[in-house]
């Protein structure tokens, strides 16, 4: 007999912008056969490995595609210089780049034209970065942390933008450092939505539940990012990938359960995990 309750979060899966880019990319698929994606289009393997079988190609970089290849833009956006050179090699483009993304880019232009010295709060290695940084003109600082921007100079202007699914706390930790090193700074709070709501409902499920499973790829920012909310509000959290993660330790002895999952998490992997716990 199953005693323990599960409190399953909302909103859960896929947000509107990884929606709108797999939709996008089926539909490619499904009218040319093959498409290229220049770097994993989502951070959920299970999920990559079900478009694989539909046709698509992962590459790495512009040097491995075909000319007039059809390509595939990803939600996280690029850089206008990897556009170009798709561009040039006559490829058909899929532009699956996130509105919200969008706009973190042309915020950091718009500062960096206006005279700011652009700092994106945000993992550097992160290809969303990478894309933000690529639209601002000049030099762009990176940072993780308050303690990253203690040794920087005091700058007439600095203009903020932040990796959207950045954690809300980190962004204004940051920005209060920032006050001190600069005359005139003026912040653009880029977290999207979907990554605010989604956060408000970890703290929910941390409040309500005697531990919280994520769902999502251990590669995807926005679910380390819910893992980070559900430790710093004192849960006890699971973060597994797929359904055979589930580990019988942690569950012994909890009644009640939280079920969140991030925004690259497709809902069959979400289902699939839920109707395992619930069958126990
Ligand atoms: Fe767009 Fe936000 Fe989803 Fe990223 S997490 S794809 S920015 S809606």
């Amino acid at each position: 007999m199953n005693l323990m309750k599960l409190i399953i979060g909302k909103p859960l899966g896929f947000c509107f912008g990884v929606k709108r880019a797999i939709d996008e990319l089926e539909r490619a698929l499904d009218r040319y056969g093959e498409v290229y994606a220049l770097g994993s289009p989502i951070h959920n393997e299970e999920e990559v490995k079900r478009l694989i079988s539909m046709g698509l190609k992962l590459i790495e970089g512009v040097e491995e595609l075909p000319e007039n290849a059809v390509v595939f833009i990803r939600a996280h956006g690029t850089t206008p210089e990897t556009f170009d050179m798709v561009c040039k090699k006559g490829c058909i483009v899929i532009d699956g780049t996130c509105p919200s993304v969008k706009n973190a880019q042309e915020k950091a232009r718009l500062l960096s034209k206006e005279g700011y010295n652009v700092v994106v709060v945000g993992d550097p290695n992160h290809p969303e970065v990478r894309s933000i940084k690529g639209h601002a003109l000049g030099e762009v600082s990176v940072v993780t942390s308050p303690e990253d921007v203690e040794g920087f100079p005091v700058k007439d202007k600095i203009g903020v933008v932040s990796q959207t699914t950045q954690e809300e706390g980190m962004l204004l930790s940051i920005v209060s450092a920032l006050v001190p090193k600069a005359r005139e700074l003026r912040v653009y709070n880029t977290i999207c939505k979907a990554t605010l709501h989604r956060q408000e409902t970890v703290r929910k499920l941390a409040s309500e539940t005697e531990g919280v499973i994520v769902i999502g790829g251990h590669n995807s920012t926005n679910t380390a990012k819910l893992v980070e909310v559900a430790k710093k509000a004192g849960c006890d959290v699971l973060w597994i990938a797929k359904p055979d993660e589930i580990d019988e330790d942690w569950l012994k002895n909890k009644s009640i359960i939280g079920i969140a999952a991030g925004a690259s998490t497709p809902d069959w992997l979400i289902n699939d995990v839920i109707n395992l716990l619930s069958c126990r």
